[in-house]
């Protein structure tokens, strides 16, 4: 195949224990997927319809450095579960779902909320809020051949040694299962698309300088410096 550009580097995650990598597909993300995130952002923590958006693969953080992003003085952070699929498909079931899934990552679905905000209030859409360059810092994937399905485990985020976020994966409105059938109904998944699962309580501002450490008991950790 002859291109009239340069082509353009798959992105790609490590893998624990492994020497191949996690080629990205696409990144889907869940919105309100914590009751007491819900509340925090002033929305009713009722089990109401799961809704999505999307960053772009390239837009994945792996060195540790976050550059604070143009345009925003309110860039928070929002520490996640990553699911990374190893097959996708339509309508897939929720009992077959958990099959489709390789492995999990934590992962930081940063966000300049001032930006967002502005859209809701618009009813525009979020991608100036949340799909900006490096959005997307991400741990290695650990296969579930090694950890499992996780389905409960601490979920925390430390900025500067302090913790800030602190959830439990059993508090999940919707179950990995469950947002992947949800989301098969709307796209066709595919091998290599990442899913970030939400966020629990306690999102708040980062600065320069700031040190992030996030952990997901069970799954791995993720640490970033702010730039
Ligand atoms: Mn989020």
């Amino acid at each position: 195949m002859d291109y009239a550009l340069p082509v353009p580097a798959t992105p790609s995650l490590p893998i624990r224990e492994s020497d191949a990598r996690f080629p990205v597909h696409r990144i889907y993300c869940v919105g309100r997927n914590y009751a007491a995130h819900a509340i925090e952002m002033g929305h009713d923590p009722d089990r109401e319809e799961p809704f999505f958006f999307q960053k772009n693969p390239d837009t994945l953080v792996l060195d540790g450095r976050f550059p604070y992003p143009a345009q925003s003085s309110d860039v928070h952070h929002e520490l996640e579960l990553v699911v990374a699929l190893r097959s996708g498909g339509t309508d897939i079931a929720v009992d077959a779902a958990q099959a489709s899934v390789f492995g999990y990552a934590v992962g930081l679905d940063m966000t300049r909320r001032d930006l967002q905000a502005q859209m809701k209030k618009m009813g525009r859409p979020w991608e100036i809020g949340k799909a900006f360059e490096q959005s997307a810092p991400c741990s290695e994937i650990v296969p579930a051949s090694l950890i499992g399905h996780p389905e409960q485990g601490a979920v925390q985020l430390f900025v500067n040694g302090e913790l800030r976020q602190d959830g439990d994966l059993n508090q999940l409105i919707w179950k990995v299962p469950e947002m992947i059938a949800y989301l098969s109904r709307l796209f066709t998944l595919a091998p290599g698309d990442l899913i970030f699962t939400g966020t629990p309580a306690g999102v708040g501002p980062v600065q320069r300088g700031d040190r992030l450490r996030g952990t997901i008991a069970g799954v791995a950790e993720l640490e970033i410096e702010v730039v």
